[in-house]
């Protein structure tokens, strides 16, 4: 076997990974139907949305689909659409970007961080159930990475207490638990759909939800436009209007949020939406092929579900491999994935998201000048969990690292990314004595 490239060696990469990373994949058809809004002057239109809305809804089997700015706002609206108000709690993954969860301050929440299950490195369904207090509103579940989170079991919790259940879809769009596609579990269903993500469309974000009360309340928190007098409401399909807050706020946003999607993003959506089964299973493909290459090699393990659980990836948004030192001599991550940089893949890293339970914001943070941290300002109980509360959560720098996010299935690029995995794993020995010396 070859010296490792760190040391000297050759590096197992040697082949021009060309567009095997590029994402999304634009063609003539997206540039047709951007540049066909533009010259019509239609960005801020909503026929476009309308039909995204439709075409969206329909492919992931909800009734209501309605489209957002972007995915945060889209979780904002969700909270706010379950009923999350003053003094209440949510409880949510902290190992999130924050746009997770954080809206929840702004309606004057707070958030009950819960651990997360050290395989899926999705929300922990136990520790979700005890962390249900008198406040708890709503439970916001991440399938974090593509994953697809123990829906089975937090769908029972949330309807045994009563919760509300969102589900943050960002970053596992067409994923499939137990044959079911995700997003279709909660009572409402929020995403992401900006550029880096797997359906990506600009900047965006869509809602979806069965729940006709649950879609009207979304559409008066941020789309006035859909409710205004003189704009006439038109309702996607049909059916009158039954939201108390419509009837009586119609034309004035209820949030003070405007949330009209911008219209060259949805004549992108409708265009990365029809291709986007195709692609996904191109990637679900590669990715596989991946973690194929590699299975059983000592110190390292695929996040991904077991084969034949009927549970899929979607298309892998920023996939991940787990860390197991003790296979390795105990050889640190951030040598293992320093030693794999040299090998020729520079973009190989420890560790996921900060967890958020231990940030500022949601200890001291006053953001609404009331002279008290707004995680507790507006009457909610104080729940801040501070260094140590959630060790999984809090262990991911020495436990998760990076893996190449493929676009394309082509083994012969994919078989020398693998190689370079497989080859530091088999060195760790002399990675140790080099650290050790
Ligand atoms: C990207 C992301 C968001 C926020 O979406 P934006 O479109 O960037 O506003 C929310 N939740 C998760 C899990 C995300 O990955």
């Amino acid at each position: 076997m070859t010296e490792l490239a760190i040391h000297g060696g050759p590096g197992a990469i040697t082949r021009d990974p060309g567009d095997m990373f590029h994402w999304p994949i634009v063609t003539r058809e997206d540039e047709e139907a951007v540049l066909e809004v533009l010259r019509r002057g239609a960005m801020s239109g909503t026929d476009v949305t309308i039909q995204f809305e439709a075409e969206y809804a329909a492919w992931i089997g909800r009734k209501y689909a309605l489209a957002y700015p972007s995915g945060t706002e889209s979780i904002r609206a969700a909270l706010w659409a379950c009923g999350v108000g003053a003094g209440d709690e949510i409880i949510a993954s902290p190992v999130v970007i924050w746009a997770g969860c954080s809206q929840a301050l702004a309606l004057g929440a707070t958030v009950s961080f819960c651990e997360i299950e050290p395989d899926t490195l999705c929300p922990d369904p136990a520790d979700i159930e005890r962390r249900i207090g008198p406040r708890t509103r709503a439970i916001v579940v991440v399938h974090y990475c593509g994953y697809p989170a123990d829906m089975n079991a937090i769908t029972a919790i949330a309807r045994r207490h009563g919760l509300r259940l969102v589900e943050d879809v960002s970053h596992a769009h067409g994923g499939l638990h137990r044959g079911r596609m995700v997003g279709t579990f909660g009572d409402v269903g929020a995403m992401s759909v900006m550029s880096a993500k797997g359906l990506a469309v600009g900047e965006g974000g869509m809602l979806v939800t069965d729940d006709r009360a649950l879609y009207e309340r979304a559409v008066a928190y941020g789309h006035y436009e859909r409710t205004g007098v003189a704009l006439r409401w038109s309702p996607p399909s049909g059916g009158s209007i039954t939201s108390e807050a419509l009837k009586v706020y119609a034309g004035v946003p209820l949030g003070t949020y405007k949330h009209r999607m911008n219209q060259l993003c949805s004549a992108l959506g409708r265009v990365q939406l029809r291709h986007y089964p195709e692609r996904m299973a191109e990637i679900q493909r590669a990715m596989n092929r991946f973690w194929d290459l590699l299975d059983g090699v000592p110190g390292l393990r695929a996040h991904r579900p077991p084969r034949d659980s009927g549970s899929t990836m979607g298309a892998w948004y920023f996939p991940a491999g787990l860390y197991r030192a003790d296979e390795l001599g105990g050889l640190p991550l951030e040598r293992f994935c320093a030693a794999v940089r040299a090998e020729g893949w520079p973009e190989c890293q420890p560790g996921r998201n900060f967890p958020l339970h231990l940030h500022p914001m949601f200890h001291t943070a006053d953001v609404f000048r009331q002279g008290a941290p707004t995680v507790v300002a507006f009457g909610q109980r104080d729940v801040r969990q501070g260094p140590g509360s959630l060790p999984v959560a809090e262990g991911l720098l020495g436990r998760v690292f990076s893996v190449p996010w493929f676009k394309h299935d082509r083994p012969e690029v994919i078989t020398q990314y693998a190689e370079a995995f497989r080859k530091v794993a088999a060195r760790a020995e002399s990675l140790l004595e080099a650290w050790h010396a």
